[in-house]
């Protein structure tokens, strides 16, 4: 989680990021007879603070014990990735992130549902100035947190998709309404992918229908 405002202090419980690892190992196709343990063993990472070198070797460990294929994981580092000297370990960098920031959905998903009360409504944020396939034309978009749309148009079911909420109130809303909401404006990776340290951000207006 490479932004600030995405880390909250609760802890990702095992069935949380099982139903994650669950969730990306039919899409991938990981071996019904590793999952047990990939899953065990790459939860122990999460513990505490995500040590991201420990993650990428456990998820090497396992892709190396059978002929992985991921076409969607191929086309994300020939995209963000093409100058790696090491794209072996980007593939399976990738692939661990995959599986946390899916675990971090389901858990501030129903954190949303605990709270909805008081944070009716969910914002869609995109990542960075980045555009996602699976929410395209849905940025900013703000509906009740019980929006089917938010179910038929989950977050993080892709690799490209890096979507965050955020839980919003009726005033908030309503200033959003009059204001827009702030985010990413112009590009801030460098020719070799690299963030810039350059961020601009500017004021967008909201959407209050789906695409
Ligand atoms: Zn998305």
């Amino acid at each position: 989680m490479s932004d600030s405002q995405t880390v909250m202090p609760d802890p990702l419980t095992e069935t949380q990021f099982k139903e994650a690892f669950e969730f990306v190992a039919d899409q991938v196709g990981i071996p019904q007879v590793l999952r047990a343990e990939f899953c065990k063993e790459l939860f122990s990472t999460t513990k505490a603070v995500i040590d991201p070198r420990k993650q990428t070797s456990v998820v090497e460990k396992y892709i190396n014990l059978f002929d992985f294929r991921w076409e969607e994981g191929s086309r994300f580092v020939s995209m963000y990735h093409a100058k790696s000297r090491n794209p072996r370990k980007q593939y399976a960098e990738l692939l661990g992130n995959y599986i946390i920031f899916r675990a971090y959905f389901i858990r501030n998903f129903e954190k949303h549902q605990r709270t909805k009360l008081v944070f009716p409504y969910l914002l869609l944020h995109p990542f960075m100035n980045e555009s996602c396939p699976v929410h395209v034309g849905a940025e900013y978009l703000v509906l009740p947190v019980d929006h089917i749309y938010w179910k038929q148009h989950e977050l993080v079911t892709s690799v490209f998709c890096r979507c965050r909420h955020s839980p919003v109130r009726l005033k908030e809303l309503e200033k959003y309404r009059k204001e827009g909401v702030s985010g990413y404006d112009s590009p801030v990776y460098d020719e070799n992918g690299r963030p810039t340290g350059h961020i601009h951000t500017k004021l967008f207006p909201i959407k209050e229908t789906p695409p």
